[in-house]
């Protein structure tokens, strides 16, 4: 793998995401300087990716910005940079906002086979709603990876509606699957790693991760209070 072609915004993100382990920055001109480096980006509706720009939000942020974040943490095996970049993007897309078919393109040009960006794109792309709309010419001549991945997914995905004969034989035939077992749980329905953000983490130990989930439901309360303050 190349070391991908990086700004030296994106360095200074990266650099301020090593040490804080969050990815935000302190450049008043960032969103004219992502501008610049990468165009105005569109999502898949089409909408301008730079609206509600905040440059201590990622969440806000392009989606091949956020992508590039994670190659270059893969690239100079920073993980703490890989997980700043996944939780992001998890929130991006809790947005409901999902990444362009060029972006997923670009994600898989510059990653390795087993890597966990390949799963959460594949994930979001398969469990998102608007997978049956998608235009049959826009997945041609997308990575074959991509492809039979997401296919593989959506054929082990549950249905939401069936005779409760069929959930249940479809139910004991995917608890069967050890390797699913994680994937499926209670809501059959729900991505997988919707309900532990650490399954996209790659966590070296097991006190790695049991700080990690107490830092998710913190944060998870925090921004809940945060939602109640602004309504009320
Ligand atoms: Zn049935
Ligand atoms: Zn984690």
């Amino acid at each position: 793998m190349r070391l991908p072609d990086t700004s030296t915004t994106l360095s200074e993100i990266f650099v301020q995401g090593l040490y804080h382990k969050k990815l935000f920055s302190d450049n008043r001109g960032l969103e004219q300087k992502l501008h610049l480096k990468f165009g105005a980006l569109a999502n898949r509706e089409g909408d301008h990716q730079y609206k509600g720009f905040m440059a201590k939000r990622p969440e806000t942020w392009p989606w091949r910005v956020l992508i590039s974040l994670y190659v270059l943490g893969d690239y100079l095996d920073a993980h703490v940079v890989r997980i700043a970049a996944v939780d992001a993007m998890i929130l991006r897309h809790e947005k409901s906002d999902l990444m362009t078919f060029d972006d997923i393109d670009f994600a898989f040009a510059n990653t390795s086979p087993d890597s966990k960006l390949r799963e959460l794109l594949v994930h979001i792309t398969t469990y998102d709603p608007d997978i049956g709309s998608t235009a049959r010419e826009d997945l041609i001549g997308m990575p074959n990876e991509f492809l039979v991945n997401v296919s593989m997914t959506l054929s082990r995905r549950l249905p939401n509606r069936q005779c409760q004969s069929c959930y249940q034989s479809a139910l004991s035939w995917s608890n069967r699957q050890t390797r699913y077992q994680l994937i499926f749980m209670s809501l059959r329905t729900v991505r997988p790693g919707r309900l532990n953000t650490c399954y996209y983490h790659e966590h070296s130990t097991e006190e790695e991760e049991r700080d990690c989930a107490a830092r998710v439901a913190r944060e998870k309360v925090l921004e809940r209070r945060e939602q109640d303050r602004n309504r009320g």
